[in-house]
């Protein structure tokens, strides 16, 4: 094998490993194992029709040609996106840093602090500026963020509301088309009806459960909604604001006139526009919402021994728990740039962001002023950053826009003549008079040289913001870069992420994340362009989308793909929406049953409520597989309201069922579609694919498979494909026409996160066909070899037919705790002692550990693995013998957190070096913990998610009061 073959890089196992784990299994090759674990009525009988696998530098060359087919103007089109400075500290030590992008969602918080601070921060700041109570970690867009919001006001309903069956939200038309779209996309399953018009018009009536505005609104204008939050709120309807964050540095945050939720986008806090994406939107709402909160809430809470920790918040609200009756699907977010946004405003604290706001507006009431001189008018009266203007006696649209574009600069032009502007963080001297020119000239007059820009407000003093904001220490400490780089260290220092060790998380697929595929992401050429610009502007994108759309239809065996869907969640709502559009297509507005495997991730009934469907839970056997008799009872008894059937292939138990041909068949023979899910692609890729063994439509979690980073909660990209029959209703899009004219949109961009569609790509061209294909190969033999390793220790639950498991297993570890009381909570926490993340916890099967080492981790690392789950089972028998205590042991005791270890006093049984060094490998490369094991029920009960609230002070000074009254 050439060594400049990427193949070769993405695998981890060499070749003659790779043999000799054949060998340990007792498998003949790779090709028998594969004829073993996967059914031979669904492999493929062709390699897949792609190109072959390119090397990195060959794909360094490509992806920059693609690049420079981007042409980045400077782009004043405003609509929730503007161009904004990411720090370069920041840039170059979170966003391009393998520690902050590979580590995963903080389910295991002790090892995880780093991010959750981040994160917490990030929280802090969307309280303070928005003026509310409590809020998340992220959502995905400020579009879905609004759905949302309008979900948590209609679960939220009185109960007398609810019994008379409000289902009417009000929303102002002056709110951004493609809030607007994804509004109608998610109201219309549920029957929630939307009325649109103008605020000052809005009338409660009976039906009335909410209001939703926009702060500023879409042409730019803020508006005094005191009065209208007053009539809502007599008529018990809640008030959610779609708002502008930093714009809330200067203007009189939501939270103080009422609203009952704010929600928006914190894109313009350092995160590239990206052609749309990934930005993480934010969501804060009263603390009696708290229940129903989307995404995921960090909070604050205590170790075993009292110390502050933080963890997240109200995991028991979780969608794998609550399934059909979770409130929201919302699993993959958009942590990693939360966590850039959180920087960025703890770099800039709160006097800088002021700044930046003040310097914004400044500049547009400048231009205001000089652009009125020239003849036109300018429409906001009161603005931020958004200036809008009628047109001056000789002037035109067309002549602003063609000016401008020779100018390489972007306008926004409305239907009625009239052109805005939207001033952003990098809008300078130059550009101003720049801009200048272009009105000028529009209006044949000479135009006036800007030598300066003054600082001026020209807003109203009844709007502006009274009191000061984020106050906290961490918004003061680390303003010059040192400190700063120092800051972002500290916390990365905390967490563990895959440049640590393997991360064995089921069904998370923790695979490399190529350094080259990651680096286009830091071009400006990706990064610098605004999502609605006109698309030749884009070229390089669109040539990108073509040929990724095409490689991931070929893979999956379907006809087309939509690329809108932010993540693998986004991705089952948008594919169930799509069946139900086909449905109601054919006259079938009946068909709402959605039959899901007891076995299926939460996010699967979550997203068939969210489309209106009904839940009909089907059994699985012994073996883990489906229940067939159960399924075809189910689906003949539903044949006439059968709208789909979810699957996960294969199954979350790890296994290639056999029978699911015959499964899809009766589907199919039932009137229904078969919705795959298609987070366990890893194991499918090259071998066979969801369009052969008979599914409609199917998602893709591109940043499970197909290498993009899990960055640490989030960004996602869930991508679907389908079968012909259903392109027509792919999700379409109001502000840019995306070819579609199916369902309306589903996400706020057009082609979702593009900016990280370049890791997927890349992944693709590098591997190729074979790549790919070997890299499935591989996934498995490294599953199978770690279950034959683990195999009679622990005990894997579910095999396929002759014996083997997929890419993925289920360790037992129920029978542990009858005789010893231990979990496998307590295993998670003790792998932490040796440096390791814990695998998958009590999913899909409570009580075991799901392992998942994907093709990537080596013959050695995985021997590293096995040899502390040996080292912990001995340890469990340890306490099975009576030779260790059953409370005071190591594993109940896990993790040691640092200061414990180097305390003077040592109260166990066992010494520290059993505690920290375990095996002696460890000592090469600890990892030190900071807080013992996490206290969940503390956290829920005294919810706290802002960092240094005085609410925080008082719990933490009652907490020593007792505890000084024990002493
Ligand atoms: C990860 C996962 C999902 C959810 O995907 P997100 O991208 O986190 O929204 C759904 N189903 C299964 C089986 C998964 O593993």
């Amino acid at each position: 094998m050439a060594t400049d073959k990427f193949v070769a890089r993405h695998i981890g196992p060499r070749k003659h490993e790779i043999n000799q784990m054949l060998d340990a299994i007792g498998a003949e090759s790779m090709e028998a194992l594969m004829n073993e674990a996967v059914p031979s009525n669904i492999r493929l009988k062709e390699p897949l029709r792609l190109a072959r696998g390119i090397t990195e530098r060959q794909y360094f060359r490509k992806i920059k040609d693609i690049a420079a087919k981007n042409k980045v103007y400077n782009t004043y089109i405003g609509m929730g996106y503007y161009d904004t400075i990411t720090p370069a500290v920041i840039h170059r030590n979170v966003l391009e840093n393998p520690v902050w992008y590979t580590s995963y969602t903080p389910y295991q918080a002790e090892i995880s602090q780093g991010r959750l601070e981040a994160l917490l921060n990030f929280q802090t700041v969307v309280v303070e500026l928005t003026g509310m109570e409590i809020t998340n970690a992220s959502l995905l867009d400020e579009a879905t963020a609004a759905a949302e919001a309008m979900m948590v006001m209609y679960d939220c309903r009185p109960r007398q509301m609810a019994k008379d069956g409000a289902n009417i939200v009000f929303v102002d038309e002056k709110i951004w088309p493609q809030t607007r779209a994804v509004l109608e996309t998610r109201a219309r399953p549920l029957g929630i009806e939307l009325q649109f018009g103008n605020w000052q018009n809005y009338k409660p009536a009976d039906k009335h459960f909410g209001v939703i505005i926009q702060y500023p609104n879409s042409d730019g204008k803020v508006e005094d909604y005191r009065a209208l939050v007053e009539k809502a709120h007599e008529k018990e309807c809640q008030v959610a604001v779609g708002a502008d964050l930093l714009s809330l540095s200067m203007l009189t945050p939501p939270g103080e006139w009422g609203a009952d939720i704010v929600f928006g986008s914190t894109q313009r806090f350092g995160v590239p526009m990206g052609y749309g994406g990934p930005h993480a939107a934010f969501f804060a709402a009263r603390e009696s919402a708290k229940r129903y909160m989307p995404g995921r809430i960090i909070g604050i809470t205590k170790d075993a021994n009292g110390k502050r920790a933080l963890r997240m918040a109200l995991q028991t609200r979780e969608q794998h728990i609550k399934r059909e009756k979770a409130t929201s699907n919302i699993c993959t977010a958009q942590a990693l740039l939360a966590t850039m946004a959180g920087f960025y405003a703890v770099y800039h604290g709160p006097e800088g962001i002021t700044t930046i706001a003040k310097q914004i507006h400044g500049i547009a009431s400048l231009l205001a002023a000089e652009i009125e001189k020239l003849g036109y008018k300018q429409l906001n009266d009161n603005f931020f950053d958004t200036i809008r203007f009628s047109m001056a006696p000789h002037a035109s649209v067309e002549l602003i826009e063609q000016y401008s574009l020779e100018l390489e600069m972007n306008f926004r032009y409305f239907d009625n003549d009239e052109v805005a502007l939207s001033i952003d963080e990098t809008t300078n001297l130059e550009d101003v008079n720049w801009i200048l020119e272009v009105f000028a000239r529009a209006a044949c007059t000479n135009e006036p040289e800007i030598k300066e820009l003054p600082i001026t407000c020209t807003i109203d003093k009844a709007y502006l913001r009274v009191g000061k904001f984020m106050q906290q220490e961490v918004f003061r400490l680390y303003r010059s870069e040192t400190e700063m780089l120092r800051y972002i260290k500290k916390l990365e220092r905390r967490d563990i992420s895959l440049t640590h060790s393997m991360i064995s998380l089921g069904s998370c697929t923790m695979k490399l994340n190529a350094a080259t595929e990651m680096l286009p992401l830091s071009w400006i050429e990706f990064g610098g362009i605004h999502p609605f610009v006109p698309v030749d502007q884009a070229a390089g994108y669109h040539l990108l989308f073509a040929e990724l759309k095409r490689d991931l239809a070929e893979i999956t065996g379907f006809a087309d793909v939509s690329l809108q869907p932010n993540s693998g969640a986004a991705g089952e709502y948008a594919g169930l929406m799509v069946i139900r559009a086909y449905h109601h297509s054919r006259g079938e507005q009946q068909r709402n049953v959605a039959i899901i495997p007891s076995s299926a991730h939460g996010t699967n009934p979550a997203s068939a409520v969210m489309a209106g469907m009904q839940v009909v839970v089907v059994k699985c056997d012994e073996r883990g597989n489906i229940d067939v008799d159960d399924l075809r009872a189910k689906a003949e008894k539903y044949k006439d309201t059968l709208a789909c059937l979810m699957i996960t292939y294969p199954s979350t138990h790890g296994v290639f069922e056999a029978s699911v041909v015959e499964i899809c068949a009766i589907i199919h023979q039932n009137g229904g579609q078969v919705y795959m899910d298609g987070a366990n692609m890893n194991a499918q890729v090259g071998l066979t694919n969801p369009g052969l063994i008979g599914a409609d439509v199917c998602h893709l979690n591109l940043h499970k498979t197909f290498a993009i980073p899990h960055g640490g909660g989030g960004p996602g990209v869930g991508p679907i494909g389908v079968a012909r029959h259903l392109i027509p209703f792919l999700p379409s899009h109001p502000v840019v026409p995306n070819g579609r004219k199916g369902i309306p949109a589903v996400a706020a961009a057009p082609w979702g996160s593009a900016s990280v569609l370049p890791i997927t790509y890349g992944y693709i061209k590098m591997l190729g066909s074979d790549g790919l294909t070997k890299s499935t190969e591989v996934a498995i033999l490294n599953a199978n070899y770690l279950a034959h390793r683990l195999k009679d220790d622990y005990g894997i639950l579910y095999t396929g037919e002759k014996g083997r498991v997929a890419h993925e297993m289920i360790l037992e570890c129920r029978h542990f705790k009858a005789k010893t009381g231990i979990t496998e909570l307590d295993i998670a926490k003790r792998l932490m002692d040796f440096g390791y993340h814990a695998p998958t916890l009590s999913f899909p099967v409570h009580g075991t550990l799901m392992v998942e080492p994907t093709e990537s981790e080596s013959l050695h690392e995985m021997d590293r693995f096995v040899e502390a789950l040996k080292t912990i089972y001995a340890e469990i028998k340890e306490i099975e013998e009576g030779k260790a205590d059953k409370l005071d042991n190591v594993l109940k005791n896990a993790p040691h957190p640092d200061y414990k270890v180097v305390a003077d006093e040592w109260p166990h049984a066992y010494g520290r070096e059993k505690a920290a060094f375990p095996l002696e490998w460890i000592r090469e490369n600890k990892f030190w913990i900071g807080v013992a094991r996490v206290d969940d029920a503390f956290g829920d009960r005294n919810l706290i998610c802002t960092c240094g609230s005085p609410e925080e002070y008082a719990i933490w000074q009652q907490q020593e009061e007792t505890a000084t009254a024990s002493r």
